[in-house]
């Protein structure tokens, strides 16, 4: 549920709004959002949100904070894509300033002058913040990793950050998650060899699970499965929506590799990859549901190969395989 207000004299911007969600005992609950009532005091304060990326945590609330204070989103455009679908959800399609914008680019709002500078992430076309105050600068990271070999867009831009270091900042705000483990995390590229081995070596059907918003991941795999001439089916309402949003803004690189449901049911077993959500073993994910019944008329079965974890050989590796 992240979600920040800063304010310098009469202006306020508050940077994302992110959903939150509730442990399985809360029963009937299904998201939580965060309690606005601490920025009823600066309504007409309050002149922007400013979106750092598009998880759920930094974005999920946006449609009810927009109906407390309807003011401008500034965004990046695949940030941008996934809004338009949360607030088109709830109705507020066309009732919604919505600004994108650029890495590198300086936008001013009221008394703040704020700059998005690109990070590396899980998903694609994330910011952190330098917000310029009359006071000092605030570096808002946002979510982010030190990738310098993403596999879609730019590296995270190191440049511009030493260089507000050089100058001086007020205050840091930052959040990456593992940051208090020492060593870094590899490149999301590293898992492109044993992806390779996969494939290599699997003559049956492969499931990848992944998560839906992890756009590096889900190219890897069509990249991959164009290689070895696999077909790739999609699974999973998050992860067709993620997936039509980042073709139609050409993040995503499909290879004409993408085919429906029926047709994929059809093909021989090595001629098949299925892409589908649920990595976390959430219980209505489409792999859940196939693991322990039928999703869609799918079922997992002998001489399938599903991958649920990251196959770098830095975490655990967990292939399960049914024979
Ligand atoms: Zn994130």
């Amino acid at each position: 549920m992240n979600c920040m207000g800063v304010r310098c004299g009469d202006d306020m911007i508050v940077v994302d709004a992110g959903m939150g969600f509730p442990e399985e005992s809360a029963y009937g609950v299904d998201v939580c959002v965060p309690d606005f009532d601490f920025l009823e005091e600066y309504r007409d304060n309050i002149i922007a949100v400013v979106l750092t990326h598009g998880h759920e945590d930094h974005l999920g609330a946006l449609p009810y904070i927009l109906k407390k204070f309807n003011v401008p989103v500034y965004m990046s455009h695949f940030t941008a894509g996934l809004a338009e679908h949360k607030l088109e959800e709830h109705g507020l399609t066309g009732d919604v300033l919505m600004h994108r914008v650029e890495p590198r680019q300086t936008v001013s709002i009221g008394d703040f002058e704020v700059e998005f500078i690109r990070v590396s992430h899980s998903l694609i076309d994330c910011f952190a913040l330098a917000i310029k105050t009359p006071a000092g600068t605030i570096i808002h990271t946002g979510d982010y990793k030190v990738d310098e070999t993403p596999v879609i867009g730019e590296p995270i831009d190191l440049r511009t950050l030493r260089r507000y270091g050089q100058e001086g900042v007020l205050a840091l705000t930052s959040d990456s998650t593992n940051a208090t483990v020492p060593g870094r995390t590899p490149s999301e590229r590293a898992v492109i060899p044993a992806f390779e081995e996969i494939f290599e070596e699997t003559e049956g059907r492969i499931i990848v699970a992944a998560f839906a918003s992890s756009i590096h991941r889900l190219q890897i795999v069509l990249d991959v499965a164009q290689q070895f001439d696999r077909k790739v089916c999609v699974l999973g309402r998050s992860m067709l929506k993620n997936v039509e949003i980042a073709q139609r803004l050409g993040y995503l690189d499909i290879h004409d590799m993408l085919i429906p449901l029926n047709e994929a049911k059809r093909l021989p077993d090595g001629e098949v990859v299925y892409l589908v959500t649920g990595s976390q073993g959430e219980p209505r994910a489409a792999l859940a549901q196939m693991a322990t019944g039928s999703y869609k008329g799918l079922t997992i079965r002998e001489g399938d190969t599903v991958q649920v974890r990251n196959p770098d050989g830095t975490t655990s590796n967990a292939f399960v395989y049914y024979r």
